[in-house]
């Protein structure tokens, strides 16, 4: 690792490629020969007009979205949207389902509550910690959306095959996985994405929405918090977060560009699971805490033996360059966020610290 980076493991804020991040060092103070840095360019600019209409492309070419599908903009993070889909898309007499496969879900579910509208939670993995996602849903025909969070970022778990929803379009919350693998577009009639897991800094949330949802997008509603608004200003209504679209933008590049596309990140993000899921099924030490066939290839987490030898393992690993391997405040334990940017030799360089630690600890 260059310039004492350390391997980061963290959640999200999480790692970023680092040839990005060095595209960004590179021309932060003067922009294409703009003179100002990208910080300081007008988003009513040629320049910044550039830099949105290539994310945009570049995200529609990555997961081969026609244009049926708009690609936007928003802040407020992916919590926004746990209350804008319901106020966008649930009328008089409409109603949603929903899974709850964990806390994102829980709190997507609340807001719906919040606000009053129709909603049945047709499936859950509450009874056994969210360990697992749930089999043969039965969803209802006439929902306007079937809501989802694909990976859970907390609990380790993660939808390996989206569900059968007979036709219901698919709203799914994908913050830590957006981009890790290729998807089957027509199941879905919205995608988001909060950006600091696995696309960019904190600050944006992209959106993917298909006309027949955003068709629903009511007049009633404030502009900020209607779709179309976004849709019919290319996201720029008001000042989007200028800056970390532009690093999104480069982070597509990386991924067409130097990945070579979603199958070529797909295959490399199964096998740095694959390292760590195989290291850890070969050992009684360590615990995968997700079942099986439920198992996140994003969000990897683990228990020890004892809670105290958790914060040692915790403590030793940070001196060793590698960041970030607490497990969420709600849980405990370990997890190891692997995410896109995350190169195989931090996977190997964990194994090799794990196998480490045992031989001392166990
Ligand atoms: C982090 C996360 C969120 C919350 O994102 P914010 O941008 O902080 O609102 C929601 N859903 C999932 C799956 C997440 O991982």
């Amino acid at each position: 690792m260059s310039q004492n980076r350390i391997y980061n493991f963290n959640a999200g804020p999480a790692t970023l490629p680092l040839p990005v991040l060095e595209e960004i060092q590179e021309s932060f103070l003067n922009y294409k020969s703009s003179g100002m840095s990208i910080t300081e360019v007008s988003h009513r600019s040629p320049w910044f007009d550039d830099v949105i209409n290539d994310a945009i492309a570049r995200t529609k070419r990555l997961l081969g979205l026609d244009d049926k599908f708009t690609v936007l903009f928003l802040q407020g993070g992916a919590s926004m949207q746990f209350a804008m889909i319901p106020m966008n898309f649930l009328g008089d007499g409409d109603s949603a389902d929903y899974v709850n496969t964990g806390t994102w879900s829980t709190k997507a579910i609340k807001e719906a509550k919040i606000l009053g509208k129709s909603h049945n939670v047709v499936a859950s993995s509450e009874d056994r910690n969210f360990a697992y996602i749930p089999k043969d849903i039965a969803f209802n025909k006439d929902a306007v959306y079937a809501h989802i969070t694909s990976n859970n970022t907390i609990k380790g778990t993660q939808w390996a095959q989206f569900p059968e929803t007979g036709g219901v379009p698919i709203i799914s919350d994908m913050s830590s996985d957006f981009m890790s693998r290729p998807l089957d577009v027509e199941k879905f009639g919205m995608i988001y994405a909060g950006a600091q897991k696995n696309i960019g800094p904190a600050g944006v949330c992209m959106v993917i929405i298909r006309e027949d949802m955003l068709k629903r997008c009511p007049d009633t509603l404030p502009s900020m918090l209607n779709y179309k608004t976004y849709a019919d200003k290319n996201s720029m209504y008001n000042t989007p977060p200028c800056f970390s679209i532009y690093c999104i933008q480069l982070v597509m590049k990386w991924l067409e560009e130097t990945v070579g596309g979603l199958d070529a990140m797909e295959k490399r993000n199964r096998e740095k699971a694959g390292l760590l899921y195989d290291f850890m099924d070969a050992t009684d030490f360590y615990n995968a805490t997700a079942d099986k066939d439920s198992r996140s290839l994003m969000n990897v987490t683990f228990r020890l033996p004892t809670e105290d030898l958790e914060q040692q393992f915790i403590k030793a690993a940070a001196e060793k360059g590698m960041g970030g391997l607490k497990g969420h405040r709600s849980v405990g334990g370990c997890r190891a966020s692997i995410y896109n940017a995350m190169p195989v030799e931090g996977i190997q360089t964990l194994v090799e610290f794990m196998k480490e630690f045992e031989k001392k600890n166990g």
